[in-house]
């Protein structure tokens, strides 16, 4: 292939080497209709596709999110329902979903198997060309809005867009940000809210919805990207005469014209607080600013280093001023980027209503005083080390590469700039640390911040009315129209109603499903993919070694025995271990601690874990777990900083563990409300295993507890805590109780990890007790009252074989199939699934759930759904496989690998639960009928909800409390 050459109707219009992907960038464009293609040639096994459509919205109607949604409807070779979800259940792939942008709409997809991902490709380009919504009005009504008479007469509007939007406005942050975009960019898109606001998604027609598709998702205005070791010439063949050559070169949408700046002065929003909570001192006032373009690539990496400098932690100068004068009680810098036209925000929350005016001088002061007196230049730099490791690692944790490097392609190609542009690190940092010290940084905090002419102000003001008063005005518009209707107007409705409930009524046909691509099962990988892993033994120390390419970067992974703790020192264990980095040590101050932090790790986490052993549910490893990741040329120095933290942290600063145990406390319980989910679950694997029992008295409601009491008696019960962690610290860290796991590419990392840590800890002492100090507890059906309109419900036990392949094949089945269509589609929960776990324990949970007694009852039913199996499982097979198998990047690959070693499970192991899935068959699944009605009987229960969920659930509890 070279410049200039034709393929399939393709002609290759540039090649470009990207050195640092290894990766070949090719650019290419299908004559006849025009679409854009870009491929990233590289060694890469996870192959992404991804098509793009410029979609700028023209009002609030959110014709693209509910376009997003629509076409995922199925497509003339694939008429089934919901394709997504058939194509999610049962293929390999390693990322599929859809996204609305503010000014694209973007669907990518990936996989490491060659077949599967020809088949997601195929998928999606027929969804994209050919969606059903042009004859089925009612894909429109169920997906955007459609009007709903209720029995008594009543109106209401119903819709998947309309309720997820009403969910995405009630959060201050969205309003913030909307707010922000509407008053800075008044002349271009970027004004509208690109997801819809609920109050105008009612506006949209189904005959505007459908012209937006038939205009916009054409080829002309298409944006194709490929990445990996694709077979280039079979893709091209396909794109081309399946879907293409159809098409012929239309006009493409005009660019997005940039907003000339604009001083668009003060403006004051509401939003809703619930009315247990006081409103005193929780209003927020933000300040918006446009920064720059997308093609100034250094500014905006500047600005995300400022954003570090300034608001990076409770230590940053203009966060510490407003905590300090008792005006804020949080304050942040936010870089909204991936747009033509970035902006920034910077925001002081929880401020009194009337002291805006405080707030906003104590900020400018401060910003002011610091451009005037210059940045701390160490600190600049200690953040520039952080982010450009973060670039040039690539690790996206579950998000595959492609998908990233997709995203970065768009940024700059979608505006007519070059699709390379984002993909290198080159000189970039650099270039920046030279300018750091010659007032750079100081210059740009005054042109873009302190003096920038483009700029809003936004107060956002609680109140524990807007909502009903929303409510009451859509009641009333509601009750208007519904009274302007005659009975024609009004069957009209109700006959759309009803078609749309018999077509979501109306199962797939058999034929329609079979049109949906599989895997046959001789084309999965017989073998799961082998984690490398090496144990070595070097004095007293135990190695762990993983070699596997990481770019110039050593993985490294502590493990300290804790298996002898009580669970009164696993709370303060795990306590300790969330204080690292948020006190003084011997040597550092906390400010200067956190900008070496900053500067030698790229991350650095402290955790308490706990590894049960496969088919044992009492018996589990537990460790206080470092992992942290360092540049190869940084070892040394990142492993003393680690040693100084590890023996020369001061435990007795009462101030500084004050604040960090404030803002960890408000933030558990947070997340008991939006992720109660791993809450309950948490409490029912406690319940079963010693590893659940572990994990629930590091970091479940039991620890929640544990500070709030500490919270609660702070003064008096501090210093005796303070020498508990010192005396506890001495135990823990030292050779003995150590064993260090490395993945590195470089020969030497793991050899120089080992020397360092074992000349700077002592010896100490550790005996492995026979049985471990923390057993499963008694089953318990327990309910906790908390701030929600939903709830979260867990029940699971032990369960014998649970690692079993037949058993994984039939976890994954019934949440598939039973779960999602009784707990999701008819029941209304956001997610539900049946959970699997080697030890020995099954269990259900649900998640975002209106109705938690009606989803225990689904649960009790699953042994009859079982019982009833009459389906072919290759689907089924197939995603229980690739569930087994994640992609992972070599940092998780090597954390994986140990979490294996601890739990006793080899690599012959997985490959005999391959083999048991690839065999499994219905009348296995219908043989653990019975165990899993056992399950449900006699199963421990925790239900975390509001209090009349919880209520209603108490025929299966025994005890419901507020949390
Ligand atoms: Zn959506």
């Amino acid at each position: 292939m070279e410049k200039n050459s034709i393929l399939s109707g393709f002609i290759v219009l540039d090649q470009q080497r990207v050195d640092e992907l290894e990766a070949d960038l090719w650019q290419m464009e299908h004559q006849k209709s025009g679409a854009r293609l870009v491929w990233l040639e590289r060694a890469e096994e996870n192959k992404t596709f991804a098509i793009a459509f410029q979609t700028q919205p023209w009002d609030d109607t959110g014709v693209f999110h509910i376009l997003e949604h629509s076409v995922l409807c199925g497509s003339k070779r694939y008429p089934v329902k919901e394709p997504f979800v058939e194509l999610m259940k049962s293929s390999m792939n390693t990322f599929l979903n859809a996204m609305t942008f503010p000014d694209r709409t973007v669907y990518p997809v990936s996989s490491r198997n060659g077949q599967d991902f020809i088949n997601l490709l195929r998928v999606y380009m027929d969804a994209v060309l050919h969606p059903l919504l042009h004859s089925k009005p009612e894909i429109f009504g169920q997906e955007g809005w459609h009007y709903e008479l209720g029995e008594d007469g009543a109106l209401s509007v119903k819709g998947v867009v309309y309720n997820e939007m009403k969910g995405a406005f009630s959060s201050p942050d969205a309003l913030l940000e909307r707010e922000a975009a509407r008053r800075l960019f008044p002349d271009t898109c970027y004004r509208y809210v690109f997801g819809g606001d609920p109050a105008h998604i009612p506006e949209l027609t189904y005959e505007a919805f459908a012209a937006a598709h038939s205009r916009l998702y054409h080829p002309s205005n298409s944006y194709i990207f490929l990445d990996g070791s694709v077979d280039i010439a079979q893709v091209l063949e396909i794109l081309d005469s399946e879907y293409l050559c159809a098409y012929e070169r239309c006009p493409t949408p005009e660019g997005i014209p940039l907003q000339k700046p604009v001083e668009a002065g003060l403006s004051a929003i509401r939003y809703e607080l619930s009315a247990q909570e006081s409103l005193e001192g929780r209003a927020r006032l933000a300040d918006g600013y446009a920064v720059c373009t997308f093609r100034d690539r250094e500014t905006l990496m500047a600005l995300q280093a400022l954003s570090d400098v300034l608001c990076g932690d409770n230590q940053a100068p203009l966060k510490r001023r407003l905590l300090e004068s008792g005006l804020a009680q949080d304050v942040r810098l936010e870089l909204h980027d991936g747009v033509q036209q970035p902006w920034l925000l910077l925001e002081a929350r929880d401020i009194a209503e009337d002291k805006s005016e405080e707030v906003s001088s104590a900020l400018r002061d401060e910003l002011e005083r610091l451009s005037r007196e210059g940045l701390d230049h160490r600190r600049i730099l200690a953040a520039l080390d952080n982010l450009e490791f973060e670039a040039r690692q690539r690790d996206y944790g579950q998000m595959p590469q492609g998908l990233m490097l997709c995203f970065q392609v768009m940024e700059s190609w979608l505006y007519g700039g070059d699709p390379a542009a984002n993909l290198s690190v080159g000189t970039l940092f650099d270039g920046l640390r030279d300018k750091c010290g010659t007032g750079y940084f100081e210059e740009l905090l005054k042109q873009l911040i302190l003096e920038n002419p483009h700029h809003c102000r936004i107060l956002a003001l609680p109140s524990h009315t807007i909502g009903q008063e929303r409510r009451a005005q859509e009641t009333a518009r509601l009750s208007a129209i519904r009274s302007s209707w005659g009975t024609e107007e009004a069957a009209g409705v109700h006959r759309f109603q009803e078609a749309i409930a018999a077509w979501q009524n109306m199962p797939d046909t058999p034929e329609q499903l079979a049109s949906i691509p599989r895997l046959r099962l001789d084309q999965i990988p017989a073998e799961p993919e082998k984690l490398p892993i090496e144990e070595e033994s070097t004095g007293c120390v135990t190695l762990l070694r993983h070699r596997l390419p990481t770019n110039g970067i050593t993985y490294c992974n502590l493990y300290f025995a804790l298996d002898d703790l009580s669970p009164e020192e696993l709370a303060k264990a795990s306590f300790m271990a969330q204080l690292f980095g948020c006190l003084d040590t011997a040597k550092y101050s906390l400010a200067d601690l956190s900008r070496e932090m900053r500067s030698l790790f790229g991350n650095i986490w402290f955790t308490v874990e706990a590894y049960g052993r496969q088919n044992a549910p009492d018996r589990c490893r537990t460790f206080l777990c470092v992992s942290c990741s360092i540049l190869d040329a940084k070892l040394e120095k990142a492993l003393s900083l680690l040693t100084e933290l590890l023996v020369g942290q001061q435990w007795e600063n009462s101030q500084q563990a004050l604040t960090f145990l404030r803002q960890r406390r408000a933030a558990m319980a947070e997340q008991m409300v939006t992720a109660g989910h791993s809450a309950a679950m948490s409490r029912v694997l406690a319940c079963s295993t010693a590893e659940g029992a572990v994990q629930e008295q590091a970091s479940g409601i039991t620890f929640l507890r544990w500070l709030t009491e500490l919270e609660q008696n702070f003064p008096a019960r501090f210093p005796a805590l303070a020498q508990d962690l010192i005396s506890l610290a001495q135990r823990i860290f030292c050779r003995a109780r150590m064993t260090v796991s490395v993945t590195a590419g470089n020969e030497a990392s793991a050899k120089t990890v080992t020397r360092l840590l074992s000349s700077s800890l002592p010896q100490g002492s550790f005996a492995l007790p026979c049985t471990g100090a923390v057993l499963p507890w008694e089953p318990r059906r327990e309910g906790f009252v908390i701030p929600s309109g939903v709830s979260y419900a867990a029940l699971g036990g032990v369960f014998q074989g649970a690692g079993s392949g037949s058993a994984k094949v039939m976890g994954r089945t019934v949440s598939l199939a039973h779960l999602w269509n009784t707990v999701r589609v008819q029941g209304g929960a956001y997610g539900t699934g049946m959970v699997l776990r080697d030890t020995g324990f099954a269990g259900f949970y649900s998640f975002r759930d209106p109705s938690a007694a009606r989803t225990l009852d689904c649960y009790r039913t699953s042994s009859d759904f079982l019982r009833g199996i009459d389906i072919d499982l290759t689907g089924m097979i197939t995603g229980a496989a690739a569930e087994s198998d994640p992609l992972l990047t070599a940092r998780m690959k090597g954390r994986m690998a140990d979490a294996l070693y601890w739990r006793q499970i080899s690599h012959e192991d997985r490959c005999r639960v391959r083999r048991e899935m690839l065999a499994a068959v219905p009348e296995d699944l219908k043989a653990l009928a019975g165990p899993v009605e056992d399950l449900t009987a006699r199963g421990s229960i925790c239900v975390l909800g509001s209090r009349q969920q919880v209520d209603a659930c108490a025929g299966w509890l025994d005890n419901i409390v507020v949390l």
